[in-house]
C-alpha cells in the first residue's frame, strides 16, 4: 500500500476525489495543483495510517519512514531548498485534514525544521534575521505547546508563552509582535526554550527530522482529542475516519511588507451574496488571522497595499469556483509578492447563504436544479424560518456596539462570559449570549448551549464566525467599541455596563449589540408565506425560498402531511403546502376551555349510564373540533386518531382544591373522586391502559368520537367542502383489537348514514392504524386484511422497541451519545438499523395482504431529513410532522430522490 502521497510543481499522485483517502484538505491541494494554482509542494500521509495508528498501538507500518524521506526528497526538489540545510533551509508546516473539516479542533504545527543552526542559516538566506527569529520563536511556541504538551494549566489564567511575549513587548515598549527587533526575539526564544525544559523536563528536540515525526504524532493523536470527540458528535462524525496529515513546504507571510496572510470566501458565506469577502494581515502568518489577536483588514483593501497579489486572487476566485462549482474558502500566502494557494475546501454557510448561493448559482448555469437541492442541508432551512427582532421594538432599544454579522438571525439571552458558565446557565433552562473577546476551539460547549454569539475582537473569518455561521448561531463579532472585562465580569460599551446574567440582544443581520430583552417578530418567510404580507414577499429570503419549494415539489414522491390539532395550525400548514393531517391527537383538544370537566366527568364515571351522559357532553364539542378542522383543510385528507393517552393523564395530576371543585359540579363527594383517581393509578402507564386498550375497554368513548368525526364530515360537506375522514387506531398489538376498534366504527357511521338518509358512496371514510407497537409490524400481514392504512408512530415504536422511555431517556442519552453507544438521539432521527428493521417489515407484510395500503408516517422523525430520506427508501406513501417542519421535510423528501 502507498501511505504518503505527494503534490507540487503542477503534478499530484492524489486527486480531488480521493477525500476519504487524502482528507478534505489533501485531496484539494492535490487538486489545485492539477488545475496548475501556484500551490508549494508537499505530501500527505493518508487517513489509512491513522487507522492503523490506532489499530497498532499508536506504531506506524514499517515502510512509512521511508516513503516520507522519498517524498521529502521530492519537496526538496520542488522548492530548491533542502530540509535541516545549513545554507538554504527548507521549513515544513504540518497539519490534520480530515475528510469533513473540523476548524481548529486538531493540531496544526508551522515552522517546523527550525534549531539553533538553522535558524542562523535561515537570517543569512533571506537577509532577514528578524524574520528568522519570528518564525523560531513560532515554532517553539507551537511544538512546545502542542508536542510536548506545555500549556496553560489548571489555574493559570494567561497563555505562558503570551505572557513572555507580553513581557518582551514591554520591555521594548512597542505594542504589536511584528514590532519586535530580532535582538527582543532572540530573548523570547530562549525564555520559550526555558520554559518548555523547566515545564516538560525535556530538550526541545534539535533533530528535524525528530521534530516531524513528533509532529505528525501530535497531529494523529489529536483526532482523539476531547474537542475534536464533541465536534464528530455533534456532526455524525464517525471515530473510523481518522484524518489525514498534510506536511508541506512552508511560504512565509511575516517576511515583512511584501509578505501576508489571508483567508476568503469566494461569495459571502453569511448572506450568499455574490461578492469575495475575505481578509488579510500583512507581515503575519496564517495563525494569526483565525486567531482574532490581530484584526485583519477586508479583503478590497488589499488592492492598495498588494495590488499584483490583489488581482492574480480575483482570477483565482473565478477559477476555482469554475471548477469545483461551489462556494470556496481558502487560504493564501504572499510571500515577497509571490502568491501561493494553501487551501481550499467548500465553504461552510448559513442557510440563508445555501439557499442564496444554490439558486444564484442555478441562474448562472454553473449547477443544475438537482445540484442546487442537494447543497443545501435541509435542516438549514430552519434558519430561514426562525425570529426576527421586531422592528419597532429595535428602534426603542438601547445599542450597545457593533460589530460584523458574522451569523444571521435575532437573539436574546443573559450574558455568560465562559463557555462552562454558558453551558451551566443553559442546563438550567436559560437564554444565553456567550460573550468573549474571542473564541476559541475550547469554547465549543459554550457555543452550542449558546442562543447567540458575541466577540469583541476578530473578523469575519475568525473562529466564533466560522462555527456560528455552521451551527446556524447568531453572532456579531468583533464588536471593537466594546469591552470585556473577564475579573469583573463586564461588558461594557457606549457607557452602559452590563454584568454577568443581564440580558443582551445581537442582531446577526447587521451586526448591532443592544442591552436588554427584545421582542422578536416572525421571519420574512413567514411574514410572507403565512402572514401574507406584501413586503416580506418581495424579499429575497422570501422569493429563493417559494422558488425552492417549488423545484422540491416537482421532485418528491413522498406527499407531505402535517401533525396538527387545531384549525389554525391546519391553515399554517396548508400555507407551507402541506397535502393533508397525518395526525390529529384528538386528547390535545380535550383541555381546551372547560370541556376538561366533562372530560373528567366521563373518565371518573363508574356506571354505564354516568360515562354515557359525559360522553354526550363531549360529541358536540368534538364535532366543532373537527368541523374546523375539515374546513380548514377543504378537501385535504385528515387523519384522526382516536384517544390515546392513560385515563388518569387527565386526572392525576389535580389538585386537592380541583377535585373539591369538581365534586361540587357533579354532586358527588371528593372521597369518590379520590377513591377513582386511586383505582385508575398505574405504575407504568405507557405500558398500561393507554391507546385502543382503552376503546376495547370503553367501547362508547370510541363511538363517540367516530360519530362526532362522521357528523363533521357530513355538515362540512353539506355546505360544499369536500372532505376526506379517515379514523386512526392507536397502539394495535394484535389484528383483532383493530377488527374490533372498527366494527365499534362502521357501527357509528351506519347510524350517522341512517339519521341523514345517506347512501354509503354519500359518506365516505377509511379506518386505519397505528404502527407503534414492534408486534403489529411484526403481524402487520394479519392487521392489513382489514385496515386500509397504517400510520407508523414511530415515538413508540422506537419507546417500545427500544425499551426505552421517551419520557426519561433525556437524562441518561446524552451520556450515550459520549460514549459513542448512539450516534443520535433516537427520538430525533430514527434508529434505522433496528426500528427501521420494523418499519420494513411492517410495509412488506402491510403489502403483502393488502397490495393498495397506504402507509405514512407520523413520529417527530416525520421532520428529520435522514429519517424522511429513509422512509422514502421504504416507500412509504407520505411523512407528517409539524407545520414548521414541513419545508425541511420537502427538500429532504426531494433529495430522497436524488
Ligand atoms: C408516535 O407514537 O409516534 C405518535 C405519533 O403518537 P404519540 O406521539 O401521540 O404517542
Ligand atoms: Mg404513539
Amino acid at each position: 500500500v502507498k501511505n504518503v502521497y505527494f503534490f507540487g510543481g503542477g503534478k499530484a499522485d492524489g486527486d480531488g476525489s480521493q477525500k476519504n483517502l487524502l482528507g478534505g484538505k489533501g485531496a484539494n491541494l492535490a487538486e489545485m495543483n492539477r488545475i496548475g494554482l501556484p500551490v508549494p509542494a508537499g505530501l500527505t500521509i493518508t487517513t489509512e495510517v491513522c487507522t492503523y495508528y490506532y489499530d497498532n498501538a499508536k506504531k506506524y507500518p514499517a515502510t512509512l519512514d521511508a516513503e516520507i524521506d522519498a517524498n521529502i526528497a521530492k519537496i526538496e526538489k520542488v522548492m530548491g531548498k533542502k530540509f535541516g540545510d545549513l545554507e538554504n533551509p527548507l521549513l515544513l508546516s504540518v497539519r490534520s485534514g480530515a475528510r469533513e473539516s473540523m476548524p481548529g479542533m486538531m493540531d496544526t504545527i508551522l515552522n517546523l525544521g527550525i534549531n539553533d543552526q538553522v535558524v542562523e542559516a535561515l537570517s543569512e538566506k533571506t537577509g532577514n534575521p528578524k524574520f528568522a527569529w519570528d518564525s523560531y520563536r513560532r515554532f517553539l511556541q507551537m511544538y512546545g505547546s502542542v508536542v510536548m504538551g506545555v500549556e496553560a494549566e489548571e489555574g493559570e489564567h494567561h497563555d505562558p508563552y503570551e505572557v513572555i511575549l507580553d513581557k518582551a513587548k514591554s520591555n521594548a515598549q512597542v505594542e504589536i509582535d511584528s514590532e519586535l527587533s530580532e535582538a527582543d526575539l532572540r530573548w523570547v526564544v530562549a525564555e520559550f526554550k526555558q520554559l518548555i525544559k523547566d515545564r516538560s523536563g525535556k530538550d526541545f528536540p534539535e533533530d528535524p527530522r525528530e521534530q516531524l515525526m513528533g509532529s505528525v504524532n501530535a497531529v494523529f493523536n489529536s483526532w482523539n482529542n476531547d474537542r475534536a470527540k464533541v465536534y464528530r458528535q455533534k456532526y455524525g462524525i464517525p471515530a473510523e475516519w481518522g484524518t489525514a496529515v498534510n506536511v508541506q513546504a512552508m511560504v512565509f507571510g511575516n517576511t515583512g511588507p511584501e509578505s501576508g496572510t489571508g483567508v476568503a470566501f469566494t461569495r459571502d458565506p453569511a448572506t450568499g451574496e455574490n461578492v469575495f469577502y475575505g481578509e488579510y494581515l500583512i507581515d503575519a502568518q496564517g495563525e494569526d488571522v483565525v486567531a482574532g489577536v490581530r484584526t485583519p483588514k477586508p479583503i478590497a483593501n488589499m488592492s492598495k497595499d498588494l495590488p499584483e497579489s490583489h488581482k492574480e486572487l480575483l482570477e483565482i476566485r473565478k477559477v476555482l469556483e469554475a471548477h469545483f462549482k461551489d462556494v470556496q474558502d481558502i487560504e493564501f500566502t504572499i510571500e515577497e509578492g509571490k502568491l501561493w494557494m494553501l487551501q481550499t475546501r467548500n465553504g461552510k454557510r448559513t442557510g440563508f447563504a445555501a439557499v442564496n448561493i444554490a439558486l444564484d448559482m442555478v441562474k448562472e448555469k454553473l449547477i443544475t436544479q438537482e445540484t442546487a437541492i442537494l447543497r443545501i442541508p435541509a435542516e438549514d432551512l430552519s434558519h430561514l424560518l426562525a425570529p426576527i427582532f421586531d422592528a419597532a421594538a429595535e428602534k426603542k432599544a438601547t445599542n450597545v456596539g457593533a460589530g460584523l454579522p458574522a451569523g444571521p438571525g435575532a437573539a436574546s439571552g443573559q450574558i455568560y462570559f465562559t463557555a462552562e458558565a454558558a453551558v451551566e446557565a443553559a442546563e438550567k433552562g436559560q437564554k444565553v449570549i456567550l460573550t468573549r473577546q474571542e473564541t476559541s476551539p475550547e469554547d465549543l460547549r459554550g457555543m452550542i448551549a449558546a442562543e447567540g454569539i458575541l466577540t469583541t475582537r476578530g473578523g469575519a473569518s475568525s473562529h466564533a464566525a466560522l462555527v456560528a455561521r455552521q451551527m446556524g448561531k447568531v453572532c456579531v463579532c468583533g464588536a471593537h467599541t466594546m469591552d470585556i472585562d473577564y475579573d469583573a465580569k463586564t461588558l461594557t460599551g457606549n457607557g452602559v455596563v452590563l454584568k454577568e446574567g443581564d440580558f443582551l440582544s445581537l442582531n446577526g443581520f447587521v451586526g448591532n449589540v443592544y442591552a436588554g430583552e427584545i421582542e422578536s417578530s416572525p421571519s420574512q418567510v413567514i411574514q410572507g408565506l403565512i402572514e401574507n404580507k406584501a413586503a416580506a414577499k418581495k424579499s429575497a429570503t422570501y422569493t429563493k425560498f417559494v422558488q425552492l419549494m417549488k423545484w422540491a415539489d416537482r421532485l418528491r414522491k413522498l406527499d407531505i402531511r402535517t401533525n396538527s390539532d387545531t384549525p389554525d395550525q391546519v391553515k399554517t400548514a396548508v400555507k407551507f403546502g402541506a397535502q393533508g393531517i397525518g395526525l390529529t391527537r384528538t386528547e390535545h383538544m380535550f383541555f381546551e376551555g372547560d370541556r376538561i370537566d366533562a372530560v373528567r366527568e366521563m373518565i371518573l364515571a363508574d356506571s354505564d349510564e354516568g360515562k354515557a351522559k359525559a360522553l354526550k357532553k363531549l360529541l358536540p364539542y368534538q364535532k366543532k373540533d373537527f368541523t374546523g378542522i375539515f374546513k380548514a383543510l377543504e378537501g385535504r385528507p385528515a387523519t384522526i386518531r382516536l384517544l390515546d393517552p392513560p385515563l388518569h393523564e387527565f386526572i392525576g395530576t389535580m389538585t386537592h382544591q380541583q377535585i373539591d371543585e369538581l365534586a361540587g359540579k357533579l354532586g358527588v363527594e371528593s372521597s369518590f373522586i379520590h377513591s377513582r383517581i386511586n383505582a385508575l393509578h398505574e405504575e407504568n402507564p405507557m405500558l398500561g391502559h393507554r391507546g385502543c386498550r382503552l376503546g376495547i375497554v370503553y367501547p362508547e368513548i370510541t363511538k363517540m368520537q367516530a360519530t362526532a368525526i362522521l357528523e363533521a364530515a357530513v355538515e362540512v360537506k353539506k355546505k360544499g367542502t369536500k372532505v376526506a375522514p379517515e379514523i386512526m387506531v392507536p397502539l394495535v398489538s394484535y389484528a383483532k383489537e383493530f377488527e374490533l376498534q372498527k366494527e365499534v366504527i362502521d357501527a357509528a357511521a351506519a347510524e350517522v348514514r341512517e339519521k341523514h338518509g345517506l347512501k354509503k358512496n354519500q359518506l365516505r371514510y377509511t379506518v386505519g392504524t397505528m404502527m407503534e407497537i414492534p408486534r403489529a409490524c411484526l403481524t402487520a400481514d394479519a392487521v392489513a386484511e382489514t385496515a386500509e392504512f397504517f400510520s407508523f408512530g414511530t415515538n413508540d415504536l422506537t419507546q417500545t422497541c427500544l425499551g426505552l422511555s421517551r419520557d426519561d431517556s433525556s437524562s441518561f442519552l446524552p451520556a450515550y451519545q459520549e460514549a459513542e453507544v448512539v450516534d443520535t438521539n433516537p427520538f430525533a432521527s430514527l434508529d434505522q438499523t433496528g426500528v427501521g428493521q420494523l418499519v420494513e417489515t411492517g410495509v412488506a407484510k402491510g403489502r403483502s395482504t393488502n397490495e393498495k395500503l397506504k402507509i405514512g408516517i407520523c413520529g417527530e422523525h416525520g421532520g428529520d431529513p435522514e429519517s424522511v430520506k429513509f422512509f422514502h427508501r421504504t416507500g412509504l406513501n407520505y411523512v407528517s410532522c409539524s407545520p414548521f417542519r414541513i419545508p425541511v421535510a420537502k427538500l429532504a423528501a426531494a433529495q430522497a430522490v436524488l
